[in-house]
């Protein structure tokens, strides 16, 4: 891991319902329902399998009267199902409102994110900030002060527009684009601050859809300020364009130290599942070196050497099943999440990648002799042969995480003792 991957942005640290989000701490990653909020049981479920998956915050969106007055059962749902990951309430338009006469809904919430491009026009602009951030004053709750490239306040828009048009030599509509989200955050972060709102309450976040202007903006923003940072790519897009766009971006801002938290805007294929958002975001810090969620599968991509489909299948089979171990892994194995599997298609870089990671198999290539040798913690162990080289191999990798990691937690026990 390069040593630039460590030295993060000194920023102040933020308690979101007791996650912690900034000042060194992991970078936190979150998510967002795409439920109606209205429909409690709904939204518990889709919060509930986000959680599931590994997100540590989950936002839902309250736009309704019914929507806000769902929020504080639906909090109550989810710590009935054990379900303990802290809600942030996404306010437009009419969160002044919402937070005032929905009071339950202000307390069950962690947090609020505000978007200060859709809290009112001319003077009621600044009334209806105020109000929201009173409740979050009243109610000890953090803002995320939350930007975004699709609804900048036209206000400040216009008036940095004048004030480039007199410039001698005026700067370039995208450059004076990117100052407005900075400006719209920072000075939004100061009337907040003067309002009462201490900074250790306060996350920011500049969201824009293109590559480049996001790593621009938030170099800029990481230079002007030290509060926490909220990291994503807005409208990424479906699939592997979303991914991409999203890890290009982001990884060049992380790789700096900049982001205290992250969401993957994925939109999701037809019948998708919402939490691939949140495992994109997890392999994204985990890749990185940055943190740790599941154990790692290393694949090779396959060949000509690999005639067959065995090698994808098994890779397949064995990072599902690690994923699917982690809900229980996580508290029953700890440090498991560190663990490094090889699956290897053929001789060539086959028991050399084995060796490297804890435990390795690799499988015969075209013309090869039909045997997988297993290599665990760099030694060759056994040789597998015949159908059922899939099972045999996971209940290998079962055995080997129940006897390193499963050891390990019970030392940690006798020495609390
Ligand atoms: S390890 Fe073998 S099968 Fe996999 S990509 Fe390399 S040469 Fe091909």
């Amino acid at each position: 891991m390069s040593g630039n991957a460590l030295r993060r942005r000194g920023s102040r640290r933020v308690n979101v319902g007791g996650v912690a989000i900034g000042g060194g701490a992991p970078i936190v990653v979150q998510s967002m329902t795409n439920t109606d909020t209205a429909d409690a049981r709904a939204t518990a479920e889709q919060v509930h399998a986000l959680w599931r998956a590994g997100s540590e915050l989950v936002r839902v969106t309250v736009n309704t009267p019914e929507a806000a007055a769902a929020v504080a059962p639906l909090r109550e749902r989810l710590d009935a199902l054990g379900c303990g990951v802290p809600l942030i309430g996404d306010f437009h338009y009419n969160g002044h409102r919402l937070l005032t006469q929905y009071p339950d809904c202000a307390r069950a919430l962690a947090k609020y994110r505000i978007n200060p491009g859709n809290v009112g026009q001319g003077r009621k602009r600044d009334e209806q900030f105020a109000t929201m951030i009173e409740a979050a004053c009243r109610n000890e709750k953090p803002v995320r002060i939350g930007v975004n490239w699709g609804s900048l306040d036209p206000e400040l828009l216009a008036r940095l527009m004048n004030e480039n048009g007199r410039r001698p030599a005026p700067l370039e509509a995208a450059e004076v684009m990117r100052e407005a989200l900075i400006a719209s955050a920072l000075e939004s972060a100061q009337q907040a601050a003067q309002w009462g709102l201490p900074p250790e309450r306060i996350v920011i976040s500049c969201k824009v859809s293109g590559v480049q202007d996001l790593i621009a903006v938030y170099r800029e923003l990481a230079q002007r300020c030290d509060y926490a940072l909220h990291l994503g790519l807005t409208e990424a897009g479906m699939g592997s364009k979303g991914i991409v766009a999203s890890s290009a971006a982001m990884a060049v801002l992380l790789q700096e130290g900049i982001g205290d938290t992250i969401r993957v805007s994925l939109t999701p294929e037809p019948g998708g599942e919402r939490s691939r958002e949140v495992l994109v975001a997890q392999e994204l810090l985990q890749t990185m070196g940055l943190r740790s969620f599941a154990p790692m599968v290393i694949a090779c991509p396959g060949c000509g050497r690999t005639t067959s489909t065995v090698f994808q299948e098994l890779a397949d089979k064995i990072q599902t099943y690690l994923r699917g171990q982690m809900p229980v892994w996580r508290e029953r194995y700890p440090g498991v999440e560190e663990m490094r599997v090889a699956v290897m298609g053929c001789v060539v870089n086959g028991p050399g990648e084995s060796k490297h990671a804890d435990i390795g198999i690799s499988l015969p290539g075209t013309n090869e002799v039909p045997v997988a040798p297993v290599y665990v913690d760099g030694a060759r162990t056994v040789t597998l042969k015949g159908m059922r080289i899939a099972e045999e191999f996971q209940a290998i990798v079962e055995n080997y995480v129940a006897n390193r990691y499963g050891k390990r937690k019970n030392i940690s026990i006798k020495s609390a003792a």
